[in-house]
Formats: structure tokens, C-alpha cells, sequence
């Protein structure tokens, strides 16, 4: 789907809700008291709008990409948090009270109702501590199929809370037609849960893969190739990634992103590169042929599938050069007239993957820490490369794809903007969500 769509689909559904109380609540009160319950209104929607982000809607993720996808989902998240910290406050100066017959829109009194504002308190201080746990994340000792299973349940039960409390203590949720909304909003929220971790891991059951090979690339970087088993395999293009599981059942947590690194166009066996870093990437070694594994995907829209641009750079460092090998082998293999040109950075000689199979023409390798004997380039993949390897015509003209470290992706993409590559001529790929 196309970002603009997305956006203003965005927008609707986290503004409906807000839009309905105000066409169908009764008399106005004064201008906090409205603005609290507004502000209370968009944060639950904003909670329930995060679900469908953070779900793996293919719409979604492979329309603006991933990482725009989760980036929306952080800000979001804050966002939505901000709000519901003001809600309560806002409040101030509106006499408490039970409802009153002579007041039936709570027009002039909050509720007291303990048993109505309970959950409302209990989501106020669920939801700070939801968001602190995800910032902080990589500092926590957890394993990352711990927060995630706490990320989820955390993020159900304040959505249930939030219901509860807008129906029962809200103003505008208690009539009939917003309660409508509300349930039927939570029922697509919690809906998306289950659409992420029962109807696709049940879907994927029906599609195993089979390990193929396990290749030792480098001392850290491995090849993991997996080939369908009794089916015809996975439509994807170039550039693209699945969320991987091996050696689980298919309704398990453990499974992780990974780049798909070989041709759509070489056949139905799809290969991994994938470095070691934690729990699972470290027992890479160990995972024998003929192991069962799951896939999930295609996701993402790292693709040059369709440009018209003269020419395509890849700029890649460390194991980011995976999604861009993709990418090359197929327009390899399809004898792609676009021209081609890859940056490939590491840090020693000892890093550097196949380094036959890209051979020289056209790649640049680039290394922090290279040995006496090194004749190509050396440091980091910076602006004063970029201007050694691109002429101004390319950069004004080509599509430019990097995958990379954070710091690496930020240069360059400054370095082109500032060199005048129009935005939409920039496609990148982060591994890491923060
Ligand atoms: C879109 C995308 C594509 C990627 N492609 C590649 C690739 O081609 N090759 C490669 O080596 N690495 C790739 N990664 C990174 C890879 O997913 C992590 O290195 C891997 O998941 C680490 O798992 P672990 O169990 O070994 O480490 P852990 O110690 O469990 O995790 C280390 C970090 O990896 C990330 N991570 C772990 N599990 C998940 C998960 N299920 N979902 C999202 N993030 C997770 C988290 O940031 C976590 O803090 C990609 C990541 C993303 C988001």
C-alpha cells in the first residue's frame, strides 16, 4: 500500500473515535474538561492503533518498510503515553461524584466509582512502565523472547483495562454507539495478536523448509540455505527478509529476522548470512541438514524491482551486506542492464564474505583495521568515499541502498542528501529496531 494511503488510514482510525464522541456527546463542558477526555480518547486509540503497527501486516511493513513501520510505532507510543499522563489532570476543578439523575451526560461531575476508575489507574501506571521497559530494552538483561512475551501481554492488558475504563467511567464511552466502537476497535487490536501468533505460525505449519546446507562464511558470519519441503517455496523480490524459525515448532517465539541473501530468480532454496551475536545467531554451527524450519515473510521493501534509475549503488557494512547481495545476485543472474556499484566495509580482511563470488569489478572494499598488504580502501565508509566512487551525475541519478551499522547509514544518507539524492532515492535497512 502506498505511504499516503497508509497515513491517512493512520489518521482515520485513530481520529474516529474522537470524532463520533464529539458528534454524539451531549452538552459541552468547559474547554479542560473536554480537552481531557479528548486526549484521553486519542491515547486509547493511539494504544490500540499500536497493535496493528507493530503486527507483521505485510501491507504495512513492505509499503513504507519496517523500520519506518516500527520508528511509527515508538513515536506513537510516546506519543499516545504523553497524553494519557495529561488526561486525569486535566480533569481538575469538576466536582467528583456518582452519576447524578439530574446530570446524565456528566455534564457537571466525574465519576468516583472506584471499580470504574480502577482500571483506568491500573493502565496509568501499566502504560509508563510498558514504554520504559521497550526504551530500555537493551540495557535489561532480558532475552529477547522474554520482553517480547511481556512487550505483548503488558500491551493486552492495558488494552482491556483502557476498555473497561472508557466504557464504564467515560462520558462519551458509556453511549451505546461508542461502546460499539470501542469493543469492536479492541476486537481488531487484540485480533491482530492473534493473527501474529496463531493464524500465521498455523499457516507456516503447513509450509515447512528443510535445512540444506550450514557454511562457515568467515570466523563469525555463517550461510544457512533452506529448501521447501513439498511445496513450491516463497515469492519474494530481492532485498527482502522473513522472520526465520529453526528447529521450533512452528507456534514458537523463537524466531528472528533475517535478509534473504540469495536470487529470487536462482530457485526455490533461500539462503541466510548471518552473523553471531546472541542466543540464537551463535548456534548457527550447530544446526544440522535436514533440521526443520518455518518461515515467515516476505517482508520489507528494500527492493530496486521496478526503478528506472541508470544505475544502482549498494553500500554495505558488516553482515548488512546480506539484503544487498540479494539484490546483486539478482540482477546478476538477470543480466540487469542498470550499471552496479558496491561499497563493502569492514573492519578487518578476516571479515570480509564472498569475496570471490563479488569478485572486483565494480566493489569497492573498505577496511577500518586492513594489513599491511591492503590495496583497496581504507577507514570508514564516509562522505570522502562516497565522492571517490560516485561521480555527481551518479549521485544525482542513481537509486542508492545501504544496509548497515546505524552510524554508517546516517553518514551516508546525510553525505547524499547534501549532495542533492532526492529522498526517494534512498533506500535503507536497519537490523535493529532502536
Ligand atoms: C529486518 C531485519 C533484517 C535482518 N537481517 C539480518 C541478516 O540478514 N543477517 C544477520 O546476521 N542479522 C540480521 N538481522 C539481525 C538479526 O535479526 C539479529 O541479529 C538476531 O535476531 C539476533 O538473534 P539472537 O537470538 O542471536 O540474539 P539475541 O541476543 O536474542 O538478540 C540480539 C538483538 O537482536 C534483535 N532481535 C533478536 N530477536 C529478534 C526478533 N525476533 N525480532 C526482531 N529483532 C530481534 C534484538 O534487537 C536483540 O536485542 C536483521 C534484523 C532485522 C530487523
Amino acid at each position: 500500500m502506498k505511504p499516503l494511503f497508509l497515513i491517512i488510514a493512520y489518521l482515520v482510525a485513530v481520529t474516529l473515535p474522537l470524532i463520533l464522541s464529539r458528534s454524539i456527546g451531549g452538552p459541552p463542558r468547559p474547554f479542560h474538561q473536554e480537552l481531557a477526555s479528548g486526549l484521553g480518547i486519542l491515547a486509547f486509540s493511539m494504544v490500540l492503533m499500536e497493535f496493528v503497527l507493530s503486527g507483521r501486516f505485510k501491507s504495512i511493513s513492505n509499503g513504507v518498510g519496517m523500520d519506518v513501520t516500527m520508528r511509527f510505532h515508538q513515536v506513537m507510543a510516546r506519543t499516545a503515553l504523553s497524553f494519557a499522563l495529561l488526561h486525569p489532570f486535566l480533569y481538575q476543578g469538576t466536582p467528583p461524584g456518582g452519576q447524578r439523575p439530574w446530570d446524565p451526560t456528566r455534564q457537571l461531575t466525574i465519576t468516583t466509582d472506584f471499580s470504574n476508575l480502577s482500571t483506568g489507574i491500573a493502565a496509568y501506571l501499566l502504560l509508563p512502565s510498558l514504554v520504559l521497559l521497550a526504551i530500555g530494552r537493551t540495557q535489561l538483561d532480558y532475552k529477547y523472547e522474554t520482553w517480547r512475551r511481556i512487550h505483548g501481554v503488558g500491551a493486552l492488558l492495558i488494552a482491556l483495562l483502557l476498555l473497561h475504563h472508557t466504557v464504564y467511567a467515560g462520558r462519551y464511552g458509556s453511549q451505546p454507539v461508542m461502546t460499539g466502537l470501542w469493543v469492536a476497535m479492541t476486537g481488531v487490536a487484540v485480533g491482530s495478536l492473534l493473527y501474529v501468533y496463531l493464524l500465521v505460525p498455523f499457516l507456516d505449519k503447513a509450509r515447512p523448509w528443510r535445512v540444506a546446507t550450514v557454511v562457515q562464511l568467515t570466523p563469525k558470519q555463517w550461510e544457512l540455505s533452506v529448501k521447501p519441503d513439498g511445496h513450491s517455496g516463497l515469492d519474494y523480490r530481492a532485498g527482502q527478509f522473513v522472520w526465520l524459525n529453526v528447529g521450533q515448532g512452528s507456534f514458537s517465539m523463537k524466531e528472528n529476522p533475517f535478509s534473504i541473501c540469495s536470487a529470487p530468480g536462482a530457485g526455490s532454496k533461500i539462503s541466510f548470512m548471518i552473523k553471531e551475536l546472541g542466543d540464537f545467531t551463535r548456534t548457527i554451527g550447530q544446526i544440522k541438514a535436514g533440521t526443520v524450519a518455518y518461515l515467515d515473510g516476505p517482508y520489507g521493501n528494500l527492493s530496486i524491482d521496478g526503478r528506472t534509475e541508470p544505475g544502482v549503488a549498494l553500500i554495505a557494512g558488516g553482515v548488512g551486506l546480506a539484503s544487498l547481495l540479494g539484490i546483486l545476485r539478482q540482477m546478476r543472474l538477470a543480466g540487469d542492464p542498470r550499471k552496479v556499484k558496491l561499497i563493502y566495509g569492514n573492519r578487518v580482511v578476516d571479515q570480509i564474505a564472498y569475496r570471490e563470488e563479488l569478485g572486483a569489478e565494480g566493489v569497492f572494499y573498505v577496511l577500518s583495521e586492513p594489513p599491511e598488504t591492503w590495496h583497496g580502501e581504507t577507514g570508514f565508509i564516509d562522505a570522502a568515499l562516497m565522492d571517490r566512487v560516485f561521480s555527481a551525475e551518479e549521485l544525482s541519478e542513481w537509486v542508492f541502498v545501504m544496509c548497515g551499522p546505524g552510524i554508517m547509514m546516517d553518514i551516508v544518507e546525510d553525505h547524499l542528501i547534501e549532495r542533492g539524492t532526492p529522498s526517494h532515492r534512498i533506500l535503507s535497512e536497519r537490523f535493529d529496531y532502536d
